[in-house]
């Protein structure tokens, strides 16, 4: 508990959420455990028969192995529509999705790629993290049916001050999507401005203001932000850390890698009209 504080305020140095850290620490003081040290025999049984009758506990990555250097494609998607450049077609994006199945991909959820590119453990050889920036509305009509259909997983970086605009997801959508399991959200922000134009503090605000609300609107730990644009500046890779996040992922190509700079990630953006041989040589480390 103490070292799960330490660490946390080393987090969240700025004195942010200093709320969380008080019930925290609250938690810590009631549960502390007796200095006793009479009963060492009788404890000894005890937790001997604890062993015997403990169930087998869930460890997720038990079965995952150790590599040297983990790699982690990160694909990069927007609209599921077609008309410019950054839209993919939703028949585009289904073949696609069904060739990662087809070809045995393991499709991560961000906690997953975060364990992949801190701890380079991996569950097996072929892996790669889908992302859709911005939560356009089509994602939850025509991306979304085709998760569910293949199975893959999707992380959608979400603007939080676009939750009420038409063409975008709204919170109940999200909710349902998260429901499913095939979706994920992280934060792309409020206001998806260029974070290396504004001042420090206006990207902090930014990044806590965005993370702020996904904790409590989708009650999860938001742990990954991407940069909209893909633009950052030296201050915005430490506002990224100051504001509790664990990743940043950007639009500079390339794979992911457990070397890569954690607060500025590559990724492979999908174009529309991308042959599968094409989307093949994406996901090559
Ligand atoms: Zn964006």
């Amino acid at each position: 508990m103490q070292l799960l504080s330490r660490r946390s305020l080393g987090i969240f140095s700025a004195g942010l959420l200093l709320l969380g850290l008080a019930g925290c620490t609250a938690t810590a003081t009631t549960s502390a455990p007796s200095t006793k040290t009479s009963s060492t025999t009788s404890q000894k049984k005890t937790s001997a028969k604890a062993k015997t009758k403990a169930k087998p506990s869930a460890k997720p990555y038990a079965h995952w192995h150790t590599v040297k250097t983990a790699k982690v494609p990160i694909l990069m998607y927007h609209s599921i529509a077609s008309g410019n450049s950054l839209r993919v077609p939703a028949k585009q994006f289904k073949a696609e999705m069904t060739y990662l199945k087809q070809h045995h991909y393991y499709t991560l959820t961000t906690a997953e790629a975060i364990h992949v590119l801190t701890t380079k453990q991996v569950p097996q050889k072929k892996i790669v993290w889908i992302t859709l920036d911005d939560a356009y509305r089509d994602n939850y009509t025509k991306a979304w049916p085709i998760l569910k259909q293949t199975q893959t997983h999707a992380t959608i970086n979400f603007i939080t001050g676009f939750a009420t605009k038409k063409n975008h997801l709204n919170l109940a959508e999200a909710l349902k999507m998260q429901a499913s399991g095939v979706v994920d959200f992280q934060s792309h922000t409020v206001h998806h401005l260029d974070l290396n134009q504004l001042t420090d503090k206006q990207q902090l605000a930014e990044m806590v203001g965005s993370k702020t609300w996904l904790d409590e609107h989708l009650h999860q730990h938001t742990r990954v932000i991407c940069y909209p644009a893909g633009r950052a500046n030296k201050q915005t890779l430490h506002a990224a850390k100051l504001a509790g996040y664990q990743l940043a992922l950007s639009t500079t190509p390339g794979i992911a890698t457990s070397h890569s700079a954690r607060y500025n990630l590559p990724r492979q953006r999908v174009t529309p009209g991308l042959s599968l041989a094409e989307f093949q040589q994406l996901l090559q480390p």
